[in-house]
């Protein structure tokens, strides 16, 4: 019997105001714990939570990115657990009526695009967060974290493996970042996602019993544990074994998920509205302005690329990815770079460097005229596409010119006919025996000539001349 997964999504973004999202204590992090904190978000009792508009207007404006329809009149509620990090003894979320509700994704997976669909996006606060102290039998509690607003993102259980889970993610936090309501951080926890898995025998409307996975901050483990686990309960299914409803975490040293507790369903939370609260009425002119607010898309951006640029699809992807790459790319073509040629550059050479040393493309010393300038430099002759790559890493270290680091260290291509025909000619004389053998047919033997001019030229010879010369002198 053939089984299939069934997965759905919950996204957890951290978004970016300034302040919390029922008081006016900073969000900040990495400072000494309990620094950024007040009556409201710490519990104390008699306190009134204030709402912060700007966390409801970014909710909206995901929203609107991703095709939600936007309620009229939305309400917050009480999610009542217990738990150390949390202080009142219940988060402030949404549960009847979101901010958001339906809406889609695209995503491309293998070459096919397929839609996502969206169940929500509600607002909720962060909790705390407990430091469990090795060295003692102490647990200590640090509420800089409480009360950070968070925006739950729910996909509908559209998804069906590791992969499309992982292309949602990225979709999503290409968005998030676009329109500026946040970082995208998954180091961090600023960005986090816990799949709802279940599996079913292909063909099957019913589905299965589901486990859910917490708290995964990382492309690489969304794949790896959501693979597993869907590994796991088939060998279950297959085996007649029952699958338990239960929370589950990755244990990313062991490779494995583990059961943590077993699943609440909603009932276990006593929801119920926030008195404490008024119901959020939202006005069309403002989800009108805020509308108006939202830039180009990823999405429309790519198509745009491959049409305006003649980009093939995984370049204009790459390019689109983040707004900074992309506004990076269409300066340089702005300034009269070739587009296919600079999108080789940056996802080639630039890629690499900015990889090795994890930094934005913000902080690179190379600017988009600076790139300009190199290929003009290929072009005209002046140097080799070779010793431009070694340029161009000086560039990124130093920020200097192309033509500067070109002078200062006598990197001009040599394509002097004479003075290249003179070093062939020594180098023949110096190897009778491969000369013989190239006359003789052994083509290989060319890559050998021309690796020696270069070797006696430190790579600046023109590699046209060079060719040339050699098949002329060896024929
Ligand atoms: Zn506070």
């Amino acid at each position: 019997m053939q089984y299939e997964a069934v997965i759905g999504l919950e996204i957890h973004a951290q978004l970016l105001t300034n302040t919390k999202i029922f008081c006016g204590c900073e969000v900040k992090f990495g400072s000494e714990p309990n620094t950024h904190t007040c009556p409201v978000c710490t519990g104390m009792p008699g306190v009134l939570p204030v709402l912060n508009k700007k966390a409801v207007e970014y909710v909206i404006k995901t929203g609107l990115a991703l095709n939600c329809n936007i309620s009229s009149v939305s309400r917050f509620a009480r999610k009542n657990y217990f738990y150390p990090d949390l202080p009142k003894g219940y988060q402030i979320s949404q549960f009847e009526l979101p901010l958001c509700e339906g809406g889609h994704v695209d995503i491309d997976v293998d070459g096919e695009t397929k839609r996502v669909t969206l169940n929500r996006i509600h607002l909720e606060e962060d909790a705390g967060k407990n430091i469990h102290e090795n060295s003692s039998d102490r647990s200590s509690v640090d509420l800089n974290r409480a009360g950070t607003p968070l925006m739950e993102i729910v996909s509908e259980p559209d998804i069906r493996s590791a992969a499309e889970a992982s292309a949602f993610m990225r979709k999503l936090r290409a968005v998030v970042r676009c329109i500026g309501v946040g970082d995208g951080n998954m180091e961090q926890g600023s960005l986090r996602c816990d799949a709802n898995i279940s599996v079913r025998p292909v063909g099957q409307e019913e589905l299965g019993v589901k486990a859910e996975i917490k708290n995964m901050n990382s492309f690489r483990f969304i794949e790896k544990a959501i693979d597993y686990e869907i590994k796991r309960q088939i060998k279950l299914a297959r085996d007649g074994e029952r699958i338990i409803q239960e929370t589950r975490l990755w244990d990313a040293d062991r490779g494995v998920t583990e059961s943590m507790r077993s699943k609440e369903g909603s009932h276990d939370y006593r929801y119920f509205p926030d008195p404490d609260l008024v119901p959020i009425e939202v006005a069309n002119s403002w989800i009108d302005g805020i509308r108006s607010s939202i830039p180009e898309l990823p999405d429309p951006m790519r198509v745009r690329f491959i049409s305006d640029y003649k980009l093939p699809e995984e370049d204009a992807a790459l390019l689109t990815s983040e707004r900074s790459t992309a506004d990076w790319f269409e300066e340089t073509v702005k300034l009269g770079g070739d587009p296919k040629t600079v999108s080789n550059w940056m996802m080639g050479e630039l890629a690499k460097l900015l990889n090795d040393e994890n930094k934005d493309i913000d902080e690179c010393l190379i600017k988009p005229g600076g790139l300009v300038a190199l290929l003009a430099l290929i072009d005209k002759g002046t140097i080799s596409g070779k010793i431009a790559k070694t340029v161009f890493a000086d560039m990124y270290k130093t920020g200097k010119d192309a033509s500067v680091i070109v002078e200062e260290k006598g990197l001009v291509q040599i394509s002097d006919t004479g003075e290249i025909e003179s070093i062939v000619d020594d180098i023949i004389s110096k190897s009778p025996n491969e000369a013989e053998r190239f006359k003789g047919g052994d083509q290989k033997l060319m890559g050998f000539f021309v690796g020696q001019v270069m070797k006696a030229t430190k790579g600046k010879a023109n590699p046209k001349i060079v060719n040339e010369l050699i098949r002329k002198k060896l024929s």
